[in-house]
């Protein structure tokens, strides 16, 4: 059984083919640039040569075209038919307050993604169009929409409430939503099972650091807690958004800067986090390099990320009265040994000790807390795509 996995952007299409009988990738591939001049395709097949296919996509529709015709070609592709997909799954940003699981696609569907593009104004548009241009390319066959806010759906209100007027949650379901939650599931359900834990009480903070940066807080297996807000703002400082900030920061730059509230946005979400502290690059290896090179504001900037890290988990454990295993993952957790080091030097309070020898390791799972630590400390590389996949097989089996 083969499951094509969609992940559909403003002006991208990213897709996994995944064979469910080993849970392999049979092929890959990236559409850049769909509706812009100069839009490409990049496609990979297990086993054979990268492709990159230059033409023009002016939508999704076409997009998803050409992906099917990579995946049957000749050379490259590994499919004689699409009959040979069983069905596609879309990771779709923001399911609002109505999905709290994955969900066969139907109109009904289709009308709340569509509601909730307030929410997610980049993606679900993109999201929705990737869907119906897989129901146009491909008639009849199941697609699954994968929610990256249904992990956040069991925070109780205590988490998820802002402390606003209540009017503004009850008028435009203001609140906490959290993101990234296919990666937070998949991570926390594998810490449970890699550290042997107990699947209905288990304890376990999860830190996806990428160029995007989370934290969730779940017992056995449900959020209780998440970083992000009612948007992927809120939170830890990252690649180029500022985390959490007094609001007041907004006005005060505002008045003295005359901006506007979209310009204020777009610096908090896209000039501000380790690129606007660093001045030198929203990417973590950069500014580990620029800062061992002596760079003092490189430095800062690794300690300011860290340090949110930290709070964090503090805050988390405290919130859960306790933790039994903390998972890092994503570009920066699962490849920057030094910053886990960093991190866990500080969680001595909570019996957290790992062995820094083991930690060195990269993009591989593996426990990185010594026997006598208090609290199982691992590296768990994420695997968003699969989880999508494992989701849809199981609703369409
Ligand atoms: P996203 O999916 O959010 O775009 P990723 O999970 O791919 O991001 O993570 C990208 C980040 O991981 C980049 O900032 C990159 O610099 C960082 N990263 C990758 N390898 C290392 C490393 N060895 N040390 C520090 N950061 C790293």
């Amino acid at each position: 059984m083969k499951i094509l996995v969609i992940n559909c952007g403003s002006s991208s299409l990213k897709y996994q083919l995944i064979d469910m009988v080993d849970e392999s990738v049979i092929a890959k591939g990236l559409c850049e640039r769909i509706g812009i001049e100069g839009s490409k395709l990049t496609h990979s097949a297990a086993g054979k040569d990268k492709v990159v296919i230059t033409k023009d996509m002016p939508t999704h529709k076409t997009a998803i075209e050409l992906v099917m015709e990579a995946l049957q070609d000749e050379n490259h592709g590994v499919i004689k038919s699409t009959d040979e997909i069983s069905a596609i799954g879309h990771r779709v940003l923001h399911g609002g307050m109505k999905f709290y699981k994955s969900i066969v696609v139907n109109e009904e569907v289709k009308d709340v993604i569509r509601e909730c593009f307030d929410l997610g104004p980049l993606h679900n548009p993109a999201n929705l169009m990737g869907i119906e241009a897989c129901e146009a390319a491909m008639p009849g066959k199941p697609n699954v929409a994968v929610f990256d806010t249904a992990f956040g759906m069991t925070m109780p209100p205590k988490a998820y409430k802002y402390a606003i007027p209540e009017e503004y949650f009850e008028k435009y379901s203001i609140r906490r939503y959290g993101f990234h939650g296919t990666s937070h599931n998949f991570v926390s359900g594998e810490a449970i099972k890699f550290a042997g834990l107990d699947p209905e009480t288990a304890k376990v903070i999860v830190c996806h650091l990428g160029n995007g940066s989370s934290v969730s807080a779940s017992i056995g297996g449900k959020c209780v807690d998440t970083s992000m807000g009612l948007t992927p703002l809120e939170g830890l400082m990252m690649g180029t958004r500022s985390g959490d900030i007094d609001p007041a920061v907004l006005q005060f730059i505002m008045n003295k800067e005359g901006k506007d509230i979209n310009e204020m946005l777009n610096i908090l979400n896209k000039k501000s986090g380790a690129l606007g502290m660093s001045g030198i690059s929203s990417d973590f290896r950069d500014i580990t390099n620029a800062a061992e090179a002596g760079n003092e504001r490189a430095a800062i900037t690794l300690d300011a990320f860290f340090y949110r890290i930290i709070k964090y988990i503090g805050a988390y454990a405290a919130a859960m009265n306790g933790v039994d295993a903390i998972a890092f993952t994503a570009g920066v957790g699962e490849n920057d040994a030094d910053g886990r080091r960093k991190i866990c030097e500080s969680l001595s309070y909570l019996g957290v000790e790992i062995d820094t020898a083991v930690n060195k390791v990269r993009g591989v799972k593996t426990m990185i807390s010594t026997p006598n630590s208090k609290v199982k400390v691992m590296l768990l590389p994420t695997n968003e795509e699969l989880a999508i996949a494992r989701d849809t097989l199981a609703l369409v089996k």
